[in-house]
């Protein structure tokens, strides 16, 4: 490495002086001393605002492949920049208590969103009496907060499901879905479907797939005979489908963004990964199933904070926002072993982690945490590896091949989440709590203390 000069030295320091969180001292070839970062980090205080960033199926590996394939080995993305990094359990539960070492999304949404571990399954219930929970979207709301959810998923999915409703299972998600929670139904005087949930909680920002399930009668109730479109627009929701509609969505009345009938189709293609291996690909920066007017995720996450932080400036409320924001197809793409679908969902996603962090380096007082619900079956291995199941080799945007694999179950069945521990990251007020080993229920102590709910 060059000597650095006078100049740049001159440079340097006036950034650290400049900034709150001192950039990171490069201080010899390769060495990395980030000790005043870290220190100036470490903050408690109160924060105005949450985002809370979910890449769904996101463990290291997938994190990995995403860097190599995209800025390259040496390269960092956004989410790789935050001054605080540590690693969290993300195990679910059985009814009576005991451990389940591999969670899916609606076990572990609920650990965070509530503070308390449930069964694979279910939504902010309890596990073995089945009891709703209280949730942090829930509280922000009742302490004053705006509040948002954003998510390339249907919106009744499981991970932004767990924020505001409360079902037996994660297939209830619109009115005609409800076979699996008969005491959740309106009939039986329990909170309706997941979609129904959602918009009687007026959630001011909701952004994502899933219209299908908006497009359901409701079947008992005050709204009986009207689809939960027209319910939602009955309790004020101005109902937005494409990027051009999002954005002249005003603020201060609720916003319903339905963005595709299912989940929001992936930015990128490519050949699924093969038993015995594929040719060397590079992916396909494009998708044509993906139609033009579609927001990306990053542009609904800008429009998201845009919309939530004018409410409450109209307000002229001192409170700020809770917004959780997630990138879910990494986690489709994993379990279909796409890997091009899988790696281009990880850099829109991070691409969603700048936005969040731009607004947050304009506001410090805002917690962002980047985190995944559990990890996911993509492994990088040798290019003379010869695995089992299913592989592929692709081309790195640095020239280079890079061989994945997936074989967390037998080739032609969905492949499957993992039971290790993934990583967390933070920055702002509380951010230090995510550091060391902790356990996904502890994020939500994290964002309660944070924005001193009560
Ligand atoms: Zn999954």
């Amino acid at each position: 490495m060059l000597k650095p000069t006078r100049r740049h030295l001159m440079t340097a320091t006036a950034l650290v002086a400049a900034t709150t969180a001192a950039v990171a001292v490069t201080t010899t070839a390769g060495a990395f001393d980030g000790k005043d970062r870290a220190r100036s980090a470490i903050r408690g205080g109160k924060a105005k605002n949450v985002i809370l960033l979910i890449g769904d199926g996101m463990g290291d590996s997938e994190i990995t492949l995403a860097r190599d394939y995209t800025v390259g080995a040496d390269g960092r993305l956004n989410m790789d920049r935050f001054p605080l990094t540590g690693a969290y359990t993300t195990y679910s539960v059985h009814a009576d208590g005991t451990p389940d070492y591999v969670t899916d999304s609606a076990a572990s949404g609920t650990g965070w969103a509530t503070g308390v571990k449930t069964v694979n399954g279910r939504i902010s219930k309890t596990p073995g009496t089945d009891k709703p929970v209280r949730t942090i979207l829930e509280l922000a709301q009742r302490n004053g907060y705006a509040t948002g959810s954003v998510t390339t998923a249907e919106l009744t999915d499981a991970t932004p499901a767990v924020l505001a409703s409360h079902a037996t299972d994660r297939s209830c998600q619109g009115p005609a879905d409800m076979a699996k929670c008969p005491k959740d139904t309106i009939a039986a005087g329990g909170p309706g479907s997941i979609a129904e949930q959602f918009v009687n909680h007026k959630v001011d920002v909701l952004f994502g797939g899933g219209r299908r399930r908006f497009d359901q009668q409701v079947t008992d109730g005050r709204y009986k005979g009207l689809t939960v479109t027209e319910q939602a627009r009955r309790l004020g929701y101005q109902v937005v489908t494409d990027d051009a509609s999002m954005k002249a969505a005003k603020a201060g009345k609720p916003v319903l963004g339905l963005f595709a009938t299912g989940n929001v189709p992936v930015e990128w293609t490519g050949e699924v990964a093969a038993v015995g291996g594929t040719d060397p690909q590079r992916c396909v920066t494009s998708n044509p199933d993906r139609p033009s007017g579609t927001p990306s995720l990053a542009d609904s996450a800008a429009e998201a904070i845009r919309l939530l932080a004018a409410k409450q400036r109209r307000a002229h409320s001192h409170k700020g926002f809770f917004l959780q924001i997630e990138g879910a197809s990494i986690d489709k793409r994993d379990h279909a072993a796409d890997p091009c679908g899988q790696i281009g969902e990880t850099a829109a996603f991070d691409r969603a982690v700048k936005v969040a962090r731009a607004y947050a380096a304009q506001h410090p007082d805002t917690l962002v945490v980047t985190t995944a619900d559990h990890g996911h079956t993509s492994q990088i291995v040798p290019l003379g590896a010869n695995p089992p199941g299913l592989s592929s080799t692709l081309v790195t945007n640095e020239g280079q091949q890079l061989k994945v694999n997936y074989s967390t179950d037998t080739p032609g069945r969905s492949q499957e989440h993992t039971g290790t521990e993934v990583r967390i990251a933070a920055q702002g007020p509380q951010a230090y709590r995510v550091l060391g080993v902790t356990n996904q229920t502890d994020l939500f102590t994290t964002m309660r203390e944070a924005l001193h709910l009560r």
